[in-house]
């Protein structure tokens, strides 16, 4: 099975395409519209700068070759959404091209990744229909990958782990409005069906699956796949045939001749491009060596603990970034998160401390939570609680303890005077007496 997808993202710049209307907040239908997104006679487009370099940050995401200069094409086309009845795009020197994008270990080609302008929206009402031009010019990037995914499951995987970076590299709010729509090619056989326009992952995967389903069917009964385009029926869960496939020779492209030569080399220098989630787990897996999965832990939980991380290893060591970050931190990565990065260098002090084996791993332990809930190491000395886990952890680096202790009770000595050391006359040796004996107790 060959499933290839072409993923339409809305692009969060303030102002439309080729016009200043607004590209957010319109209360009802054709509020944020201009005679330029209307296409009226004697307008020109003008290009918002933004959305070149959001086009930029993307196709550098998905590692394309960036041209030196780009420029637009009018795609000829009628339809009533489109008042121009041109959409203007990129057809020649799309703003990326060869591409890969890495799920996990697979590699996913990317054959291109254009601008162009959204057209409006169109919804049926009785015998005709309404048309609301808010959405004519607006920016988008259109993703075109290979025929690279080989299940209906990898396309929903592979959508929400780009979405993921997507979301993260360009700023993407995360809301509905300027959530993705995807065309699904698909193939079971030689020929291949292209489901337009499904929004959201869900449907994408169930769209996929459906057609899965459908041309396995046809061919199995010793029918033909018929090359043509099929809609997504959300509410039936079927896909139902459209018009005939239209091929890239259907449309007529000829030169937008009011944009001219876009210098992107220019453009290009002056972007930083943030580092999307799984650039980093890729890099935290070559550099640091730790496993994928570790990595994908500490990445999903956050950025912020990620960069953490990355602090701790670079001023500790590996080995002690895996075990505080992903123990103690982590878990109280709640109450941090706020904080950061502000508090990462009196985390990386204590984890260092431990490190050069100024602390053992209890005391670090008590002091990174100390730190991370504000209060001081003798209130938590004061705890009981704590006194308790102190205890266990000393049981545990010494089982053998358990059982000499049923034959003779003494040995919880060993104990007592392992804790007495570590605490330093925070506790009284009563105390420690007391609650190890009723721990061992518990143990037998
Ligand atoms: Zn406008």
């Amino acid at each position: 099975m060959k499933i290839g997808l072409e993923i339409h993202v809305q692009l969060p710049t303030r102002s439309k395409m080729f016009c200043s209307c607004p590209s957010t907040g319109a209360e009802g239908p054709n509020e944020h519209i201009c005679p330029g997104c209307m296409g009226m006679p004697g307008t020109r487009p003008s290009l918002n700068k933004a959305a070149v370099e959001i086009g930029i940050k993307l196709a550098r995401l998905l590692n394309c070759t960036v041209p030196d200069v780009i420029w637009f094409n009018r795609k000829i086309y009628f339809y009533p959404d489109l008042c121009r009845h041109y959409q203007i795009t990129q057809y020649e020197t799309p703003i990326g091209r060869n591409g890969v994008y890495h799920l996990g270990k697979k590699p996913i080609g990317i054959t291109e990744a254009h601008l162009e302008e959204d057209p409006g929206s169109m919804t049926k009402s009785g015998d005709g229909a309404l048309i609301d031009y808010n959405r004519s010019g607006m920016p988008l990037v259109e993703i075109v990958t290979d025929p690279d995914i080989s299940s209906p499951a990898e396309a929903r995987e592979f959508l929400t782990s780009l979405l993921k970076d997507i979301r993260h590299v360009i700023d993407l709010p995360d809301d509905g409005e300027r959530s993705i729509r995807c065309d699904c090619n698909i193939s079971v056989g030689k020929e291949r069906c292209e489901v337009k326009n499904v929004s959201g992952l869900k449907n994408v995967e169930r769209a996929l699956t459906y057609e899965a389903v459908r041309q396995t069917k046809v061919l199995q009964s010793g029918g033909k796949i018929v090359r043509e385009t099929r809609h997504y029926d959300e509410e039936r869960k079927v896909t139902t045939a459209a018009r005939k496939k239209e091929f890239a020779g259907d449309y007529a492209y000829v030169l937008e001749p009011n944009l001219g030569v876009i210098n992107v080399k220019g453009i290009a220098g002056d972007i930083v491009t943030k580092e999307s989630p799984q650039g980093m787990v890729s890099r935290f897996q070559k550099e640091f060596g730790i496993e994928e999965k570790m990595a994908k832990q500490i990445i999903n939980t956050s950025m912020k603990l990620a960069e953490l991380f990355e602090h701790i290893a670079r001023k500790a060591d590996t080995e002690n970034a895996v075990k505080w970050v992903a123990g103690p931190i982590s878990s109280n990565w709640k109450i941090l998160e706020s904080q950061m990065p502000g508090r990462t260098d009196g985390l990386t002090d204590i984890i260092i401390q431990y490190k050069n084996k100024m602390i053992n791993d209890v005391e670090c332990s008590m002091r990174l939570k100390a730190f991370i809930t504000g209060g001081t190491l003798s209130d938590m000395e004061k705890n009981g609680a704590d006194l308790d886990a102190l205890i266990r952890k000393a049981v545990s680096d010494n089982p053998s303890v358990i059982d000499d202790y049923r034959k003779n009770e003494k040995a919880a000595n060993r104990v007592i005077g392992a804790v007495m050391k570590q605490t330093g006359g925070a506790y009284s040796s009563s105390d420690i007496v007391e609650a190890t004996k009723r721990i061992l107790d518990e143990m037998l």
